[in-house]
């Protein structure tokens, strides 16, 4: 269906794809600010959650649809009608950016299809904000969102993530999350990389680096993005500048020598030795008398 203009304006409206705090509310930025202002409808998951977000805002809210997986496709036709009408159209989702592991995606294929113009405004998105913060690869990564949760589609899906050369960005829910690092571990080996980022922007942000058999994830609580390293087919090791940079770091916040080589090696996937023969090659290190 192409967008006709029945508009009083002349013009077609806007769809607007608009980032949401993933925690941090300070994270709405001005620009979406202002676009949720100004549109005549808003896509939302949750009418009240995204109403509080626009009250906390200082936004009145405009009329709000509830867009989810089920409700989606029958909205297409009134977002549609919305645009040709000459009223801008916004989507958002309950956190993040709409569209990723969130609603979005057939209202855009339709948009685009019936010629419509769509503008992101861009913001938060927990897999980019856990994968720069992971030290693993940024140059080339993908996005696997969430795993399925059972059966041969599970499997299949968990091969080919290990089967992938490139660093793998998975969304996974708490209570689920002990057995994907397992079975990730599994299919991948124990000692692959692994950054878990944990309540990205929120109090109690934290990441664990480490490797899929070992890392200590504690007891699951909030939200997770699983960054996972890339198969290496010729494994080339972090280079020394990397592997003594870390060593000197554990050292100066009060670890011993071979402390801080076990740490580092197991963060970075060395062997112990490597990153201890570091630390003894480095005579610029004032660590504490063992
Ligand atoms: N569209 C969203 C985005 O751009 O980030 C993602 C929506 S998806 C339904 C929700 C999942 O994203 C959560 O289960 C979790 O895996 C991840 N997530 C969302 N917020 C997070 C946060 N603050 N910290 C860590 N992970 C988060």
């Amino acid at each position: 269906m192409a967008i006709t203009v029945t508009a009083r304006t002349n013009r077609s409206g806007i769809l607007w794809l608009v980032a949401t705090p993933i925690g941090n509310l300070a994270d709405l930025t001005p620009r979406a600010t202002e676009i949720l202002g100004s549109v005549g409808l808003v896509c939302c998951e949750d009418t009240r959650r995204t109403g509080k977000l626009l009250h906390l805002a200082g936004i009145t809210a405009p009329p709000m649809a509830v867009c989810n997986e089920h409700t989606e496709h029958d909205l297409i036709d009134r977002v549609l009608d919305s645009l040709g009408a000459g009223d801008d159209v916004a989507i958002v989702s309950d956190a993040g950016t709409p569209g990723i592991s969130d609603p979005g995606e057939r209202i855009v294929a339709a948009a685009v299809a019936a010629g419509a113009t769509i503008t992101p405004v861009p913001g938060a998105c927990a897999a980019v904000a856990g994968l720069i913060a992971s030290g693993l690869p940024t140059g080339r990564w993908v996005m696997e969102g969430f795993v399925p949760r059972s059966g041969p589609e599970r499997r299949k899906r968990i091969e080919e993530i290990a089967a992938e050369q490139r660093t793998v960005v998975l969304y996974e829910a708490p209570h689920r999350l002990a057995r994907t690092v397992s079975d990730l571990a599994d299919a991948c080996g124990a000692d692959r990389r692994v950054t878990i980022a944990r309540e990205l922007t929120k109090l109690h942000e934290e990441f664990i680096h480490g490797a899929l058999g070992t890392i200590d994830i504690g007891e699951p609580r909030g939200e997770y993005v699983i960054v996972l390293d890339g198969r290496h087919v010729d494994r080339t090791p972090p280079d020394d500048d990397i592997i003594r940079a870390a060593v000197d770091a554990e050292i100066a916040a009060g670890a011993s020598r071979r402390d801080a080589a076990a740490t580092v090696a197991k963060r970075l996937g060395v062997p112990r030795r490597v990153a201890y023969d570091l630390t003894i090659g480095n005579r610029s290190i004032s660590e504490p008398s063992e």
